[in-house]
């Protein structure tokens, strides 16, 4: 079988919002960062914009758009965002400029976001939204993922792995649970959950005119 989907004989259709979320440390990141480097353009990140300081390493317009408390109200009053929220303490929201003219054309686009906006982007857009959480094998082993990413203090590790709980509690407000025993095997499945998502009837526009004239 070949690595890459098979393009051959897919028609015109709808693009969906593949939104993948899971507390941190289950690795979501990975296999974010995966799928977008095995679909190419196939598949585009939303860039969030949110008003958290900047991380070492982040480039504003690729991880977030970085803006203050104003800017983001701004966007609020003026309906630019498709959902937002605040989560533990700062304000993220998906803008919705491209989205809606990527759908229209075909374009799959991947979300990291939290339960809140998946909520929402639900309720505004339920036939284009997948909604994929990922949960680690064990507390364990969350635990040890969270305490090998740096020096970190006991108050920061404990402070992470309460978020964590309570970023699991909604594991049932997803149509798709994977846990992330093996990142190789969860990989797989994500990638299978999204190949099978795009063969929905209903994504697939083109198929009417197909259908009407293998039916001539
Ligand atoms: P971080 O600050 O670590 O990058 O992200 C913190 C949390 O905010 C993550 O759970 C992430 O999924 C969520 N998040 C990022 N962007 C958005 C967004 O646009 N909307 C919502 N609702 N959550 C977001």
């Amino acid at each position: 079988m070949p690595d890459s989907p098979v393009e051959t004989g897919s028609l015109p259709r709808r693009g969906l919002m593949f939104i993948l979320s899971s507390p941190s440390g289950a690795g979501k990141t990975t296999i974010a960062r995966r799928l977008m480097a095995e679909e190419g353009d196939r598949l585009r990140m939303s860039v969030s914009a949110t008003t958290r300081p900047m991380r070492p390493g982040e480039v504003d317009g690729k991880d977030y758009f970085f803006m203050n408390q104003a800017g983001f109200d701004r966007m609020v009053e003026e309906d630019a965002f498709l959902e937002y929220a605040e989560v533990f303490g700062n304000c993220y929201g998906t803008p919705r400029a491209e989205i809606r003219a990527g759908l229209k054309n075909g374009q799959d686009y991947i979300f990291d976001i939290d339960w809140q906006g998946t909520q929402q982007l639900y309720q505004r857009a339920q036939g284009d939204v997948v909604r994929v959480f990922l949960l680690p094998p064990s507390i364990d082993a969350l635990e040890k993922r969270l305490r090998s990413r740096g020096t970190d203090s006991e108050e920061v590790i404990r402070g992470r792995m309460a978020r964590a709980k309570s970023e699991i509690s909604h594991w049932d407000a997803y149509d798709y649970v994977v846990i992330n025993d093996d990142i190789d095997h969860c990989f797989h499945k994500v990638r299978m959950i999204l190949e099978a998502e795009r063969l929905r009837r209903l994504r697939q526009v083109g198929l009417i005119d197909f259908a009407r004239e293998l039916m001539r």
